[in-house]
C-alpha cells in the first residue's frame, strides 16, 4: 500500500479471468495489431481509422491541430457529411434492403426500416426542416421518446448542418426551457406522447408549458403523432410531423461539412451537480464512435443484430444508437418501452424475437434483473447473444458474473449452456469523451469480472497521484487522459471558462475525468467511482466501488451504495444503503451479517458503521446512483438538488427511514 493520503486504497483482488475462445479470436474484427499500430504512431493510427470508417468528401490535410489546447481540431481540412455516411453510402453500395432499425414499440407494435427507407425518411425530414427555415448552424431541440423519428431528426439535422440538442423525454418543462434557451433553439421536435409502463405519458404539454412564457427563440414545433393523446394546439408554432415530413421530397443532396463543424450539444446526466452542455463536432466524434463500435463489440454488420438499450437522451444513445451503428451499416433494435412492462421478461423476449447478437446495457439494469431472479431470462432462448456490453457505472464483479452465467451462457430455454459464454465488454467513457476510452477487445483481451481492462487503441489513459505522477500497478489514484483523442468534447456550450476549469485545471496538461481508478497487479484498470465520493476513514482513502461490490457479492444483496459521513473519531465513517434480493429478510441480523461480510472480504477498515436496508436508491434518469444525496442524509442534512433524480420521492422515504 502506498501513502494513504495521496492515492486510493486498493482493497479488492480478483483472481478470475476469462480468455477469448479460439473460435471467437479467429473470427474477430480486431486483433492485437491494433494496439501495436496505435502505440507506434498514434496519429497515424487515427488517420488510418478515419479513412477506414468514413467516406470523406474532401480528405483531411492534418490529423491533429492541438495549438488551441484544450480545444482540439481533428482531421483538419476534411469535409464529411454524417448522414451521408450513415445512410446514402450504404444504399449506393447495394445494401439498401438491409434492415437498419427494427423498432419495437412500448405497447408491442413493431416496424422495420431498411437502409433505403431510412435514407428517404431522413431526406424528407431534411427538406421539411429546411422549408421551415432551418439552416446550417441553427440549433434544434429534440424532445422525443425512443422512436425512429428521434434518429431520423438527429440525422436530418446532421445532414443540413444544424446542431441538435436532445433533451431526455423524462425531463420537466423547466429543464426543457432552460436547454432551449441555452442553445437558442429555433426548432423543437416532439411527440404527443409515449407510454411509461403501459400507461400513456404525454410530452407535448411540457413543450407547451416550456414555451408559455415569451422570450424564447423557437419558431416552429414539429409534433410526431405517437400515442394519440389530445394536445393543445398553438397555431403560430405547431405543425404535425405527418403534414410536413412525409409530404416533402425524398430527394436531398447532402453538403459536406467541415470536420470541426458542430454536430450536437448534449447535457451530462447530472450525477454530480448541474448538467454541463457538452459540445461535439463532426469528424473526430464519428471516427472514434464508429471505430470503437466495430472493435469493442466485434461488429460484423452483415450478420449481427445490435441492441443498445440506452435512451437517445443520453450520450450512449447518441454514439451507439443514432450514429455508430448506422455509420457501420449495422442492423439494430430500438425499443421504446421499459424492461418490466408488460412483464419482467420483456427484454429477453425482444432478444429472442430479433435474434439479438450484441447487447449493450447498464449495470443498473443487470442488477435489477438479478433482483428479479434468473428464472425470468432462463425462460427464453438467448443463444443468439455473442457479445455483451456494459456502461454507465462500475459493474460489480458479482453482477458481471451473473451477466456471463445467466445471459451470456444461455444456449436455449431448456437450461442448456454454451460451451463458450459470450464475452463481456465493460466500457468506460463519458458524455465528454464521446465514445469508448477504456474497454477490452473481445477477441484479444483476457477479461476479469469488474475490470474495464485497458485503454482503447490510440487513447492515452493514466492514473496519477495528487502531484500528477503516474501510480504503479496495484495502486489507486485519479483517472486522467494524457493526449487528445478524436471524439473529445470541444467545450461546454457558451462557457469556455467552465470547460477549462472543470477538466483542465486539476493537473497540468491532462484531462481529469473526475473518476478514481486503480491498476491491479497485472496492469488491468478498475474504476473506483467518483473522486468526490472518496471517503477518508482514519487516514485511509476508500473509494465507494469496492465496498459496494463486496456488499453486492453477498447472496442477499442486489444493490448497494456507500458514502462517507462525518465521524468524530475516524474523520469519516462508511455508511451503506442496500437493497436486498427478492426473498431476503430485513432486520438486525442481516445488518450484522453484512458488516462482518465486508470486514472479512476486504478488511475491518471498510466495515460500514451503519447499514440501512432501503427499498430503492436515488438514481438519475440515466440510472446512476446519486451518492451525494445519500451523503446529505447520512450527515443529517436536507438532501441537496434532486432535480435530475428519476423519482424525487425516493429521498424523502430514505430520509424518514434514516431518522426512525
Ligand atoms: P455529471 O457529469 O453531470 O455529474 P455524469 O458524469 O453522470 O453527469 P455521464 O457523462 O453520463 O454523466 O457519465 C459519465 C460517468 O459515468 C463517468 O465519469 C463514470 O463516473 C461513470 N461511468 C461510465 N461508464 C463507466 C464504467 N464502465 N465503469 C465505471 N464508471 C463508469
Ligand atoms: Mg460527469
Amino acid at each position: 500500500m502506498t501513502d494513504a493520503t495521496s492515492t486510493l486504497d486498493n482493497l479488492m483482488h480478483e483472481e478470475r479471468a476469462f480468455a477469448p475462445s479460439a473460435e471467437f479470436a479467429a473470427a474477430a474484427i480486431a486483433d492485437a495489431s491494433r494496439y501495436e499500430r496505435a502505440k507506434a504512431d498514434r496519429l497515424g493510427y487515427w488517420a488510418e481509422r478515419a479513412r477506414e470508417v468514413l467516406t470523406w468528401d474532401t480528405d483531411f490535410a492534418e490529423t491533429l491541430d492541438w495549438s488551441g489546447a484544450p480545444v482540439a481540431k481533428w482531421f483538419v481540412g476534411g469535409k464529411v457529411n454524417a448522414a451521408y455516411n450513415a445512410l446514402d453510402r450504404h444504399v449506393e453500395a447495394g445494401n439498401g434492403e438491409r434492415v437498419a432499425i427494427h423498432f419495437e414499440g412500448a405497447t408491442g407494435d413493431s416496424t422495420s426500416y431498411t437502409y433505403a427507407e431510412l435514407t428517404t425518411a431522413v431526406k424528407q425530414a431534411a427538406n421539411a426542416f429546411e422549408s421551415l427555415g432551418l439552416a446550417k448552424g441553427d440549433r434544434v431541440a429534440i424532445y422525443l421518446p425512443m422512436i425512429p423519428e428521434a434518429v431520423i431528426t438527429m440525422l436530418a439535422c446532421a445532414r443540413i448542418g444544424a446542431v441538435h440538442s436532445v433533451v431526455f423525454g423524462g425531463f420537466s418543462a423547466d429543464a426543457l426551457r432552460s436547454r432551449i434557451d441555452d442553445a437558442e433553439a429555433k426548432l423543437v421536435v416532439t411527440a404527443d406522447g409515449t407510454w411509461r409502463r403501459g400507461k400513456p405519458s404525454s410530452l407535448k404539454p411540457a413543450v407547451d408549458a416550456a414555451l408559455a412564457t415569451p422570450g424564447h427563440t423557437v419558431e416552429h414545433v414539429v409534433v410526431v403523432k405517437r400515442n394519440g393523446e389530445p394536445t393543445d394546439w398553438n397555431a403560430d408554432l405547431d405543425k404535425w410531423w405527418d403534414d410536413v415530413v412525409p409530404t416533402a421530397s425524398g430527394e436531398h443532396t447532402p453538403i459536406a461539412h467541415d470536420a470541426e463543424h458542430p454536430l450536437f450539444i448534449l447535457y451530462t446526466s447530472g450525477t454530480t451537480g448541474k448538467p454541463k452542455g457538452i459540445l461535439h463536432t463532426t469528424g473526430g466524434y464519428l471516427v472514434q464512435s464508429a471505430a470503437t463500435h466495430k472493435d469493442t463489440f466485434d461488429l460484423h454488420p452483415e450478420s449481427d443484430v445490435f441492441w443498445c438499450t440506452a435512451d437517445v437522451g443520453w450520450v450512449t444513445g447518441h454514439s451507439y444508437v443514432a450514429y455508430a451503428p448506422l455509420i457501420n451499416g449495422a442492423t439494430q433494435v430500438m425499443f421504446e418501452g421499459t424492461p418490466d412492462s408488460p412483464h419482467q421478461g420483456r427484454w429477453w423476449e425482444i432478444v429472442e424475437k430479433y435474434k439479438v447478437s450484441i447487447l449493450y446495457t447498464a449495470p443498473t439494469a443487470i442488477r435489477t434483473c438479478m433482483k428479479w431472479g434468473r428464472e425470468i431470462p432462463d425462460g427464453y432462448d438467448l443463444s443468439s447473444l455473442r457479445v455483451l456490453g456494459t456502461v454507465g457505472e462500475p459493474i460489480n464483479p458479482e453482477a458481471w458474473m451473473w451477466y456471463r452465467d445467466v445471459i451470456g451462457s444461455n444456449a436455449g430455454k431448456n437450461g442448456e449452456k454454451k460451451e463458450h459464454p459470450a464475452p463481456i465488454v465493460d466500457t468506460w467513457w463519458q458524455t465528454e469523451t464521446g465514445s469508448h476510452m477504456i474497454a477490452p477487445l473481445p477477441g484479444v483481451t483476457h477479461t476479469k469480472p469488474g475490470s474495464a481492462q485497458v485503454a482503447v487503441p490510440g487513447v492515452s489513459i493514466d492514473i496519477v497521484d495528487e502531484m500528477g505522477e503516474s501510480v504503479g500497478d496495484g495502486e489507486g489514484g485519479y483517472l486522467v487522459i494524457r493526449d487528445p483523442w478524436p471524439s473529445m468534447l470541444r467545450g461546454i456550450w457558451g462557457d469556455p471558462e467552465r470547460f477549462k476549469e472543470t477538466y483542465w485545471s486539476r493537473f497540468d496538461g491532462m484531462y481529469f475525468a473526475g473518476d478514481g481508478a486503480k491498476f491491479d497487479e497485472d496492469g488491468d484498470l478498475w474504476l473506483l467511482g467518483r473522486v468526490d465520493d472518496v471517503m477518508n476513514v482514519s487516514g485511509h482513502r476508500l473509494s465507494t466501488t469496492e465496498i459496494e461490490s463486496s456488499l453486492v457479492a453477498h447472496e442477499k444483496v442486489a444493490e448497494a451504495a456507500v458514502v462517507g459521513a462525518k465521524d468524530a473519531t475516524t474523520g469519516e465513517a462508511v455508511v451503506a444503503f442496500v437493497i436486498l434480493r427478492g426473498g431476503a429478510e430485513e432486520g438486525e441480523d442481516i445488518v450484522t451479517e453484512l458488516r462482518n461480510h465486508v470486514g472479512r472480504q476486504i478488511g475491518p477498515i471498510a466495515k460500514p458503521r451503519h447499514i440501512l436496508v432501503v427499498p430503492e436508491l436515488p438514481k438519475t434518469r440515466s440510472g446512476k446512483i446519486m451518492r451525494r444525496l445519500l451523503k446529505d442524509v447520512a450527515e443529517g442534512r436536507e438532501a441537496g438538488d434532486a432535480s435530475t433524480l428519476a423519482d424525487p420521492s425516493v429521498m424523502t422515504r430514505i430520509a424518514q427511514d434514516m431518522r426512525s
